[in-house]
């Protein structure tokens, strides 16, 4: 029977759209559903950052770095669990898929920027050098750009279609059933995101975020139903990043990203369940959850009414009014002293005590002898912080509870080939993205490499997408 399309891609978030570019460069015909009313998925929702290492962007600020130092620090950060084949060709691959999205009308400006939100170039996790390139108009912008090539090749986007299982023929993948319609094509790209918002899926897949309980909440886009785990069971596919995802740590009553809900204050001590400090404040996400992790799984961030009160009003959980109700309803403990304080809190007020103390003599100086948090503060272009001085007091639980990004996805070779259980391509099946799995590993190296995953996996499994049917893939 004839194919109705040579290549079909499930998904258009960053690494379906970046598919559909490299298939179409190819001379492909391609088609592409998304189960939503509008592309983009969490990509959409991201800052857009890019983790690349010797680009363009940082040879314009003086910063010195390649791919290989890229590949060392993505492997020791792992503990070297991932294959380091994948890992070395995804981070030169990533430095040239920024280099092509440049091509494709991405702005990154030459400079140096603070926060995820200020396009140019950032501290993405605890690399030595910068690798976090913002696009102008984070992730909505490079969502954009990604579209604007996406239709200038032509390729159809089919919106409200969610593809509901692969077409096999034999062993061979031979399209898609979406909406009840089978869809036969050459090749197969499932760029379908990842399995967030499956409840069942997270337990099973990354039980560590279900110890977060009630306060565990999600934010990736609604599309991240974990459909690539169920395609991947009709072939037998194997799987990679079981037990692994990133959360980021967060006060128990937020229940938005820190864009919408707000920020903690600044002048903030993270302790431990005994009162002793064991973090950075600022850590990056790359790592905080796991040092919160083993600390016991949730800490207090203790500030003080100076702190509280200097928060910007107008978000709806880190705001002065919010901190006061929730302090109100008993829910965040506030005491007139730091001796009654830590009663509240359950640790000797001794030790509490003397954190504080420590605190307060180094870090409203600029120094902080025991974390390097004055480092963190300084990359965000936050000054010293205020002593934690003033009465009432505050302690408000703090664990991983914001879920951004599952790691668990189909095996997938460095063309996005999806592999079985035997490690064999399975014909006519390719992965990228968070759908794909290999890359993201036990710690998430820095913001931006899962953008940089979804962009590289898809470009790269689109292009090999495409010669599926002259290759004996
Ligand atoms: C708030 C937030 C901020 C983030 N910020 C960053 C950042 O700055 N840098 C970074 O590196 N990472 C960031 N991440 C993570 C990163 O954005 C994602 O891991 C990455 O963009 C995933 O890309 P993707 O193409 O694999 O999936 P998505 O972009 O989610 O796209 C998948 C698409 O597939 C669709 N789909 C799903 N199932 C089907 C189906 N059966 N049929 C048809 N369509 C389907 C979905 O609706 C979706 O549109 C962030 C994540 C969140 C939630």
């Amino acid at each position: 029977m004839e194919d109705d399309w040579d290549v079909v891609i499930v998904g258009a978030g960053g690494a379906g759209l970046a598919a559909a570019i490299s298939a179409a460069d190819a001379g492909r015909r391609v088609v592409v559903f998304e189960s939503e009313p509008e592309i983009g998925g969490s990509t959409n929702l991201s800052a857009g950052m890019f983790t690349a290492a010797g680009t363009s962007v940082q040879q314009a600020l003086g910063v010195d770095d390649d791919p290989e130092k890229h590949f060392q620090h993505y492997m020791d950060l792992n503990q070297w669990r991932l294959r380091p084949g994948l890992i070395r060709g995804f981070c030169h691959r990533s430095r040239d898929t920024f280099e092509w999205l440049l091509g494709l009308g991405l702005e990154v400006p030459a400079q140096r920027s603070t926060n995820a939100h200020m396009p140019g170039l950032t501290r993405a996790g605890v690399e030595d050098v910068w690798r976090g390139h913002v696009p102008a108009g984070e992730g909505y912008g490079l969502v954009q750009v990604l579209d604007r090539a996406r239709r200038a090749r032509g390729v159809e986007v089919v919106l409200r279609t969610r593809v509901e299982r692969l077409l096999l023929d034999g062993d061979r993948v031979a399209g898609v059933v979406a909406d009840g319609v089978e869809v036969r094509a050459g090749a197969v790209v499932v760029a379908s995101g990842g399995l967030t918002r499956d409840p069942r899926l997270v337990e099973r897949y990354y039980p560590d975020a279900m110890a977060a309980g009630d306060a565990l909440f999600v934010v990736s886009a609604p599309g991240s139903r974990g459909d690539h785990i169920r395609f991947g069971e009709q072939v037998d596919a194997a799987l990679a990043g079981e037990g692994w995802g990133m959360l980021l740590v967060t006060a128990y009553f937020q229940r938005l990203h820190h864009w919408q809900s707000g920020f903690p204050p600044v002048s903030r001590i993270l302790v431990d369940a005994q009162g002793h400090r064991f973090m950075d404040e600022d850590a990056s996400y790359a790592v905080a959850a796991g040092i919160v992790s083993d600390h016991g799984g949730s800490a207090w961030m203790v500030f003080d009414e100076r702190a509280r009160l200097g928060l910007p009003p107008g978000y709806p959980h880190w705001s002065p009014g919010n901190v006061a109700a929730e302090a109100d309803a008993g829910r965040t403990h506030r005491a007139a002293s730091l001796d009654e304080l830590a009663g509240a809190m359950g640790v000797d007020p001794g030790v509490l005590a003397a954190t504080v103390e420590r605190w307060n003599a180094h870090l409203p100086q600029g120094e902080d002898p025991d974390f390097f948090r004055h480092e963190s503060l300084r990359a965000k272009g936050v000054p010293a912080p205020d002593p934690v001085d003033r009465p009432p007091f505050y302690a408000v639980r703090a664990l991983p509870a914001e879920l951004a990004v599952s790691h668990t996805g189909l095996l997938s070779d460095e063309e996005g080939r999806v592999l079985g259980q035997e490690h064999r391509p399975v014909p006519g099946l390719f992965a990228a993205g968070e759908a794909s799995g290999g890359i993201l590993g036990n710690r998430y190296v820095g913001g931006g490499t899962a953008v940089a995953n979804a962009v590289v996996g898809g470009r790269f499994a689109g292009a090999a997408a495409a010669t599926a049917r002259t290759s004996s893939h």
